[in-house]
């Protein structure tokens, strides 16, 4: 029971790599705030459940200064096709409104009740799109995603001495209902499966848990000495 005792606040919790996190979190012996904007996904969680949109800035931080969590995971996040030709000010907007803003409104509706503690973990899941890496067509996710990078370096070395720790994961392909609906998407589904396994010199695409299991570690006192990082889950793609 790594996280016992610890109260956790986790976003677009539904399914996916933040329904594997809230699962591990609870499992973990924490007590669980787990929302998604589809509040019939959150079915079967061990978790104190509701629906939330985290566009919604007013409701967003109404509930994460109610739940004043010791672990913040900003899971929540959509990918734009396309390279930087295709991007419009709406999809431009919607990514950063949804992948950037919704992540830094929420820390900072965590982070007062963290520093009176003088402890708490905020996770941000970014991607290996970012910074570490372009996966082809995928320029204003990749570009949210470095954003996510940035603002988790900035967090940490802003409160490194006051016993708040933030960090982001970095995760390749992961088995999610909305990969597969981007396989779909291309037209030809095995195909575009042969492409996205090829990515990972593994040869296998990630599964939730296992990114769940890397946020269990950095929500944990574990990695009491960790902050400010990029860890990457990813299969070995961004080692190529
Ligand atoms: P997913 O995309 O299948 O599910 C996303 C969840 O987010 C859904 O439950 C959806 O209802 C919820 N959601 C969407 N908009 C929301 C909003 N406005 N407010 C609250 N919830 C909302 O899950 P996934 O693929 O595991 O992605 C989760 C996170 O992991 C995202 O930030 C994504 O960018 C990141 N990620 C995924 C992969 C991957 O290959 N699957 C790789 C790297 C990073």
């Amino acid at each position: 029971m790594r996280l016992r005792g610890k109260t956790a606040f986790v976003t677009a919790a539904g399914q996916g790599i933040g329904r594997a996190i809230a699962e591990a979190f609870a499992a973990e012996g924490a007590a669980v705030t787990a929302t998604d904007v589809n509040a019939d996904l959150l079915d079967g969680l061990e978790a104190t459940t509701y629906p939330l949109d985290v566009t919604d800035r007013a409701a967003l931080q109404a509930a994460v200064r109610g739940a004043s969590p010791d672990i913040l995971a900003n899971c929540a996040g959509i990918v734009h096709g396309g390279t930087v030709l295709d991007i419009t000010d709406e999809a431009f907007d919607a990514a950063l409104n949804l992948n950037v803003r919704a992540q830094m409104h929420a820390i900072q509706a965590a982070l007062p009740a963290m520093l009176e503690r003088g402890t708490g973990s905020i996770v941000n899941i970014a991607s290996v799109a970012s910074t570490i890496l372009a996966a082809p067509n995928r320029c204003l996710y990749g570009l949210s995603k470095s954003a996510v990078i940035g603002l988790t370096k900035s967090v940490a070395v802003d409160f490194v001495t006051t016993g708040v720790r933030c960090n982001c994961i970095c995760p390749g392909t992961v088995d999610s209902p909305s990969m597969h609906a981007r396989l779909r998407a291309t037209g030809d589904y095995d195909t575009a499966l042969k492409a996205f396994i090829a990515r990972q010199p593994m040869g296998r695409i990630g599964t939730p848990q296992e990114v769940a299991a890397l946020a269990v570690y950095l929500a944990s006192d574990e990695s009491a000495f960790t902050t400010g990082q990029a860890h990457i889950i990813d299969g070995g793609w961004a080692a190529t």
